[in-house]
């Protein structure tokens, strides 16, 4: 299809894709004189409302007369969305199944992201005198004139605030022609960073690595390349060098970072590189922001973007390159809503570019191995730290050899360790993903637990609020006086540690250390994150606490022991990727044991270490994880040597989600090499008071999972207040 439609045609209607749960595009009357095409974001009435949309190409559904149609209103002044946008639109709704409506808000941003900026007002009248005679000065247009000499020009409500006046008043000045509305253009507040600055010396291995990279980006093509180097190699400086390709080609690089509000360091870094800070996306931003960075990202004035995963959908004009940093991360996996995941569309956004990815992490992902391995994607290899830096040595530490006593977590010998290192004058860090206080609170009567009311999930204490809160759907209650089972009264106890818990044996155990807790509840933004970093690098902080949020990134010069307290947490449960995620993890971890000068030492405390993660972590063999992953996988026809989809029902109570549950399997196709499981609890047998069921579609290869879906699912009627959805590729189920 070419980007402009046919206007010497007959032309008078036009297909619009309206942001809502649906997956039609409805047909709007088009004045030629617009000049449609295709990625144009216009206006339209929908119902009483007026909603923004997107120009897919000529309408083509007869089933509406002209004479019915209505019309589009107008043509926003934003830029015209990419063909690449508006194909990835398609291919992310055709991959995930999800409605094309939900698909292409996510291109839009919001659709209140294009209100026009609101127009300023400029003092245009001489001197007082001279309008006196005509329009009546009263006290309160003398104060917004006021307001206006004393400094630039104002948006409307701003000046009307200021001055202390209702809108009618400026309303009235602008009639009389006292004062004049004015738009004036926005300075760009994004900079140009600057790819001649130079970066560190490269090493050998780092530099034959940035060579392919930039002959990749130079060459303009499709292609991928995995770029797998271990923790501490030097693979961001590598990346850094195929921006600056890109740069000094003329084009724009996309960064895609899996926690980019706690990115600081990241931004820093690439701010020493090249001089200013990169643009910024994430959900968290300010509507202006938004705006104005949704418009310099399709005009090109923003050059390098660095965003979470929704940024892949953003119009860029000239893109040159992708990179995918920490691939790996579950993170870029979306579960509500578009079940898509950012790292696979990045893949095709890069396909339909026509430009090269780079996918990134110490710890790739076994999709990325696999297709590394078969010869679909490249690969560059970085297998030490710059200078003399060496990665630490990884011991376990058998905790059915070395229990920790009664009503306490850290071993004896992670207890000495810690102390052996705050004597050297370095850091430690107590690693436990576990945020609150305790994971599960319990009647030391009758043993009754406290669940949450809407949520297959024990409510954890955070101590810190003084609340029990749900981890699923934010439910926060206090802690009953009474047991609600047995009515004892306080009688409740923790069970288990999480972070909050932890620190109180810290302050125990090294009375005089400084500790610092860290987990999304206390690093809630980027500054928080920043601060904390600073203070760590300032060596205020003797042990760290942490969450997941501290496993990835940072370079703590003076940290050089690692303690994982509880490294067979993510285990539990059967999910497919549970001992992928492990290795992951727990190898990001340890990766943030000693940098440059210090030696780094890595406990990991285990009830089972002689399963092969363990093994593979303490032995530092990730081939032969690997390869024991990949032949269970194949064994039993998993991801990616086999499709997987899940289909979650739910309704607001049990009776209703079986029955839909049961219906939809009945309904399900007897296929050749198509196995269907269930229907079956969910894993979160309820969330936020739905009740949840789930099938479970496996399938070889080759079969076109979606195509089975969709023929499936079609034809299949629920009640309203049962919803069904699809997950292609589940990453939790
Ligand atoms: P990775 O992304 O692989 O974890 P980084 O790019 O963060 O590694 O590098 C780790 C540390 O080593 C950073 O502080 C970085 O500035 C430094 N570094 C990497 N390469 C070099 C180099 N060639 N010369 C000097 N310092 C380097
Ligand atoms: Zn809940």
């Amino acid at each position: 299809m070419t980007d402009l439609l046919p206007l010497d045609e007959p032309f008078d209607r036009v297909s619009v894709l309206l942001p809502l749960p649906l997956d039609v595009a409805y047909d709007y009357k088009a004045d030629p004189a617009l000049e449609l095409a295709r990625g144009d974001v216009v206006e339209v009435p929908l119902g009483q409302r007026r909603m923004v949309g997107v120009v897919l190409g000529p309408g083509g559904d007869d089933a509406v007369a002209p004479e019915r149609l209505r019309a589009v209103f107008r043509r926003l002044d934003v830029p015209r969305l990419p063909r690449t946008v508006i194909d990835l639109v398609e291919w992310t709704a055709a991959w995930t199944l999800a409605p094309r409506g939900n698909v292409v808000r996510m291109a839009i941003s919001t659709p209140s992201a294009f209100e026009p900026p609101a127009p300023v007002v400029v003092h245009t009248a001489g001197p007082q005198e001279d309008w006196t005679g005509q329009a009546r000065l009263t006290p309160a247009r003398r104060r917004v004139l006021s307001v206006l000499s004393d400094g630039p020009a104002l948006e409307q409500k701003d000046l009307a605030r200021e001055a202390g006046v209702g809108p009618s008043v400026i309303k009235g000045m602008i009639d009389c022609g006292m004062v004049a509305p004015h738009t004036v253009a926005q300075p760009a507040p994004f900079e140009t960073p600057d790819a001649t600055r130079d970066g560190p010396t490269l090493s050998g291995e780092q530099q034959a690595a940035a060579e392919t990279l930039r002959a990749k980006v130079d060459a303009h093509a499709f292609s991928v390349t995995a770029v797998d180097g271990i923790t501490g190699s030097g693979k961001t400086e590598v990346y850094f060098e195929a921006i600056a390709a890109a740069l000094t080609a003329g084009r724009q690089a996309l960064v895609l970072l899996p926690e980019i509000a706690l990115s600081a360091e990241w931004l820093e870094r690439f701010a020493d590189r090249f001089g200013v800070e990169p643009a910024v996306w994430h959900s968290d931003l300010k509507p202006k922001v938004r705006r104005e960075t949704w418009r310099a990202v399709a005009e090109g004035s923003v050059r390098v973007l660095v965003g979470a995963r929704s940024a892949l959908f953003l119009p860029f004009a000239e893109l040159g390159l992708i990179v995918i940093d920490e691939e790996h991360e579950s993170a870029y996996k979306q579960e509500d809503g578009v079940a898509y995941h950012a790292r696979d569309m990045a893949v095709v956004r890069a396909r339909l570019e026509g430009i090269p990815i780079a996918l990134v992490s110490a710890t790739l992902s076994l999709e990325t191995v696999e297709n590394v391995r078969q010869g679909r994607y490249g690969a560059v290899h970085l297998t030490a730290r710059p200078g003399s830096a060496t990665l630490p040595e990884v011991a376990l530490i058998d905790l059915r050899k070395h229990a920790p006593e009664r009503g306490t977590f850290l071993s004896p010998p992670l207890v000495e360790a810690v102390q052996r290192t705050l004597d050297e004058g370095e850091q430690a860090m107590l690693f436990l993903n576990r945020r609150g206080y305790a994971p599960l609170t319990l009647c030391r009567t009758c043993g009754h637990r406290l669940e949450c009311p809407n949520c297959t999930a024990w409510l954890v204490e955070h101590r810190l609020l003084g609340r029990l809160v749900c981890h699923h759907c934010g439910l926060s209650a206090r802690l009953p006086k009474q047991c609600p089972s047995c009515e004892a009264e306080d009688s409740f106890v923790a069970s288990g540690p999480g972070v909050e818990r932890l620190a109180e044996e810290v302050l125990v155990r090294f009375p005089d250390a400084r500790f610092q807790l860290a987990s999304s509840d206390t690093l809630t933004g980027p500054d928080k994150a920043a601060d904390f970093v600073r203070s760590v690098r300032a060596r205020e902080v003797d042990i760290i606490i942490g969450t997941q949020v501290v496993a990835k990134g940072h370079n703590f010069p003076w940290l050089t022991l690692v303690g994982v307290v509880d490294a067979d947490l993510g285990l539990a449960g059967g999910d497919l990727r549970a001992s992928e995620r492990t290795y992951q993890l727990l190898h990001q971890v340890s990766g943030r044991a000693g940098r440059a000068e210090r030696p780094g030492r890595v406990l990991l405390q285990t009830h089972a270490p002689e399963t092969p993660v363990m093994q593979a972590l303490a032995a530092g063999d990730r081939e032969s994880f690997l390869q024991s992953e990949i032949d269970q996988r194949k064994a039993a026809g998993m991801p990616p040597y086999g499709r997987l989809a899940g289909i979650v029902i739910s309704a607001p109570d049990a009776d209703r989600a079986d029955a839909a549950a049961r219906m939809v399997a009945r309904a399900a196709p007897r296929l050749n090499g198509v196995t269907i499981l269930g229907p079956a609890p969910a894993p979160i047998t309820m969330l936020r008071g739905r009740h949840r069921r789930r099938l479970l579609v496996k399938a070889g290869r080759q079969v076109n999972v979606q195509q089975v879906l969709r023929d499936w699912l079609a034809p299949i009627k629920l009640e309203t207040s049962v919803r069904l959805q699809v997950d292609v590729d589940p990453y939790s189920f």
